[in-house]
Formats: structure tokens, sequence, C-alpha cells
């Protein structure tokens, strides 16, 4: 398929019509419930292309009801925050692979390709507008959630003719109920979030809204998050919607910090990467992504090899695991202290992300 980004839309002409009345901002946040006073759309379409981005007030978007978004899942989504640093000035991180997944996941949902540098300097605009918004803590931020959808208005299951881009803030505070404490998670084989071949490594909202039967059976178990396994060997893919690691002693008695590759199935995280790009440049111990499977888990926690598990995402940025409820058995996974790897890569991560480690993982608003 031809890449026809330099059709995009362009931030230049971004028009940019401000809220008469702005919203009184919450006290407590939870999380995606409230939105800030101003919203990016930039609409497309087969015939006459990318029309001007344009910054507006914060409403309700009207859809056609044979929109194809709603019947068949066309559509997908990103997720990225802005941090507010202790010198107030605002940062985001990486965005640009946040733009990159974005246009990955467009182009596997015959979504039409955009100019990834435009959408970030349209988004900067709507972050800037929004400013206040961002909060002064180093455990809160702003969640950006940039949304393409189709919005083609009939019921053929085909390349979408019209699509909307657009983008809505909310406040984010911690993830989790409480950030130090280790998650519990459930594994069975039954249920299975991606396949070889699948969208599983893209953001589609598809691979969301069909893991929440499984996520609900989890919480029966007493379980915070479903631990996502895939085929015969209950390979270890991803926690929740987050990507995992195991730190341990490996089976030729290497220390190691493991996840498992991007073969099609797992979400190529940011959060990811950049531990992988971290850990690699300490130095410390081989740093690997290789498959890992639950056998191999299990021997492992027997044999005290287990350093310490964590989840990864921009959520919750490093999430240590405490139990896995596996095929009946209760896993005790060892906890972090103040050295292990979990801690260490939360205070160098967060150290980037609020500006008290200068980066150039760092772009400013
Ligand atoms: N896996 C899944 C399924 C996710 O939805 C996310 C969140 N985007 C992640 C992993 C973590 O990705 P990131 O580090 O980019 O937030």
């Amino acid at each position: 398929m031809a890449d026809d980004s330099t059709q995009s839309f362009k931030a230049v002409d971004l028009a940019v019509q401000l809220s008469p009345a702005l919203k009184t901002k919450p006290h407590v946040v939870d999380f995606g419930t409230v939105f800030t006073d101003h919203m990016l759309t930039v609409e497309w379409s087969v015939t006459e292309g990318w029309q001007a981005p344009f910054i507006r007030p914060f409403t309700n978007l009207s859809l056609h009801p044979a929109c194809s978004s709603l019947h068949y899942g066309i559509q997908l989504f990103e997720g990225f925050k802005v941090y507010r640093g202790d010198d107030s000035r605002l940062r985001l991180f990486r965005p640009m692979l946040n733009m990159s997944r974005m246009a990955d996941s467009a182009k596997r949902a015959c979504l039409p390709a955009f100019d990834q540098t435009e959408l970030l300097e349209c988004i900067r605009r709507l972050v800037e507008i929004d400013q206040d918004w961002v909060p002064q803590s180093d455990s809160a931020s702003l969640y950006i959630r940039p949304t393409f959808i189709s919005t083609e208005p009939s019921l053929g299951v085909k390349r979408p003719g019209r699509a909307l881009l657009y983008v809505i803030l909310c406040q984010a505070g911690s993830y989790f109920n409480s950030e130090a404490d280790a998650i519990s998670l459930w594994a069975d084989p039954k249920y299975t979030r991606a396949w070889k071949g699948g969208t599983g490594d893209c953001k589609m909202g598809g691979n969301y809204g069909c893991s929440l039967f499984a996520q609900y059976e989890a919480d029966d178990y007493g379980c915070q998050q479903v631990l996502w396994l895939y085929g015969q060997d209950h390979q270890i893919t991803e926690a929740g919607t987050m990507n995992i690691f195991l730190h341990w002693i490996n089976q030729d008695g290497e220390e190691e910090l493991a996840t498992p590759p991007l073969d099609g199935i797992i979400l190529p995280g940011i959060t990811r990467r950049s531990i992988l790009e971290l850990t690699r440049k300490w130095g410390e111990f081989k740093v690997t992504e290789r498959y890992l499977t639950m056998s191999q888990l299990c021997c492992a926690i027997k044999q005290q090899r287990v350093k310490e598990m964590f989840g990864s995402g921009t959520a919750c940025m490093i999430c240590p695991i405490g139990h896995i409820v596996y095929l009946g058995e209760n896993l005790h996974i060892p906890c972090r202290d103040k050295q292990s790897v979990t801690s260490r890569l939360t205070k160098e991560l967060t150290d980037i992300q609020y500006g008290r480690t200068p980066s150039d993982w760092t772009f400013m608003v």
C-alpha cells in the first residue's frame, strides 16, 4: 500500500476555537471520566483527503448509525502522557514512538496515512492550550488519547471512505490502587489475547473489548489482572495491558532480564523498549527478548531462581507482580527491595519524565 502521508494535514493550517466557558477541574482524579476543555479533530475523506486540523471546545461526536467503526471495529487509539516537572515545564516522553505505532495501527486498520510530525505538533498545541490541566505532582500527569475511527456511513465491510482522527485529554493519577503494592495475576490458557497473524501488536479497540470477560474472571479469583498465555506450551505474553518482564537466573545459570519478543502477538510498548534500552546500557546482566513459558517459570520459582517480575506500560510505568494464580496453584513471586531492577527502573524513568534527568527522550511542550 502506498504511503500517502505527503497528503497529510499540516499543523500550520490548524484552526483554533477556544471554549467560552472553562470547566472546574476535579479535586480527585477518577481516570478517564473528566476531559479537558478542548479537543483536536481532523477529518478525512477519500474524495477530499485530509481537512485542516481543528482545536475546538470538547464536545460529543455525531456519527451515522451505520458508521463502520461501530459495526466492525475499524478504529484504533494511542495513549501517552504529559508530565509537569518541578520546574513547572511540560514534557512528553518519546512521543514520536506513539506517533509511529499509531501509523502502524492505521495501516493495519486500512485507515489513511498521516504525517506523524504534523500530528505531534497539533497535539503539542492542544496540550499547550489546556496546560492548566497538567497536575503539579510527580505521581500524576495528563493523559493524551489520540483516536482514529472510520466514519464510513455504510454497512459494507470495506476500506473506509471517511475517517475522523481526534485527540482528547484527561488527568491521570496512579493507576493501580496502591502503586507500591505488587499486583496479582490470573493465568488460564482457555483465553487468548492475541494470535499470530492477528492484530495484537496494534492498539485497536477490539483487542481490549474482547479482553474484558477474562478480566472479570480474574476478579472472581481475587486477581487484579489477567496473565495472557499463548500456545500449547503456555507462553507468557502480557499482563493485562502491560508488557511483562522476568528478572531471574535462567536455565544456564545466567542473571537475565527477559521479555517476550515482538513476534506479532505482543504490543510494542514504549516503556518496554525504554527498559530494554536502559538495562542494556547498564550492562550488568543479560537482557533478552525471548520466549518464556509457564513451566520454565514454575521450575525457576521452585528452584528460587526468580528475582522479580513486573509489568510495564504508560499507565502504571513499572508494576511489580507478587502472585500468579495458575492451574489451581498460587505462585509466589519474590518482591522488590530498594536495590531491585523494578525500583531502579522506576526512578530512572520517572526522573526523565519529570525532567530531573536531562534526556533526548524528552520532548518539550
Ligand atoms: N501491552 C498492551 C496490550 C497495552 O495496551 C499497552 C499500553 N499501551 C502496553 C502493553 C504498554 O505499552 P506502552 O509502554 O507504550 O504504554
